[in-house]
């Protein structure tokens, strides 16, 4: 097969301890999934079914990042998130039998253009600019169910120049992981590469350049990215 142009690179993250890497193939996020985030969002934290956005594949950048200050916003937030890592494929997948389809885990970053988001919101309009901008989903190296298990428990926490912003427990999901990925899976069909992050909890704020911003997970691991000054692209 002979391209117009070199076909766009294949988006891939470490997997810890290993030389293989986890090909990308989309990136799933869950809205509102801790009640405190809701709260503090103007939102209900009752249990409504969980709304899912996506981003684009080459939106992942690894840990160690260093990432623009994004164009379109004077309010980058972080939100710290546990992200699953798909595995196996499927479609109405049982939520008994979810965690089957689950290759790993990770700490992500949902970076967000909060005050986009908000404008958008109030027009009714999508929120794709406000979440799927470029570098806008740092992702730290997976670590295998294998290994690591399937946490439901464990301090979720974000700091920024050490300052812890962000802490709470996996265990205070509204909605779990198996209920997630069966959710997602009547939606879509998932496949191997998939990733979900499945939402933060409250203390989300705004980044500025030259902050150095880590999310880390109980049990999982950490993601570190550097906010440079924008206007790179
Ligand atoms: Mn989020």
């Amino acid at each position: 097969m002979r391209y117009a142009f070199p076909p766009p690179p294949v988006i891939a993250l470490p997997i810890a301890g290993s030389e293989v890497r986890f090909p990308v193939r989309r990136i799933f996020c869950v809205g509102r999934n801790y009640a405190a985030h809701a709260r503090e969002m103007g939102g209900d934290p009752d249990r409504e079914p969980p709304f899912f956005f996506t981003k684009p594949r080459d939106a992942v950048v690894e840990d160690g990042a260093e990432i623009p200050y994004p164009p379109l916003t004077r309010a980058l937030h972080h939100e710290a998130e546990l992200v699953v890592a798909i595995g196996h494929g499927g479609f109405a997948i049982p939520e008994e039998r979810a965690l089957e389809h689950v290759f790993g885990y990770a700490a992500g970053i949902d970076l967000t253009r909060r005050d986009l988001q908000r404008a958008l919101r109030a027009k009714g309009r999508p929120w794709d600019w406000a979440k799927a901008f470029d570098r806008s989903a740092p992702v730290g190296p997976i670590r295998t169910a294998k290994e690591i298990g399937h946490p439901s428990r464990g301090r979720i926490t974000l700091a920024v120049d050490g300052e812890v912003r962000q802490d709470q427990d996996l265990a205070d999901m509204i909605w779990r992981v198996p209920e997630i990925v069966a959710l997602l899976s009547r939606a879509v069909r998932i496949a191997p590469g998939d990733l979900v992050f499945t939402g933060t909890p409250a203390g989300v704020g705004p980044l500025a350049p030259g902050d150095r911003v880590t999310a880390r997970i109980e049990g999982v691991g950490s993601c570190t990215i550097r906010i440079l000054a924008g206007g790179e692209g």
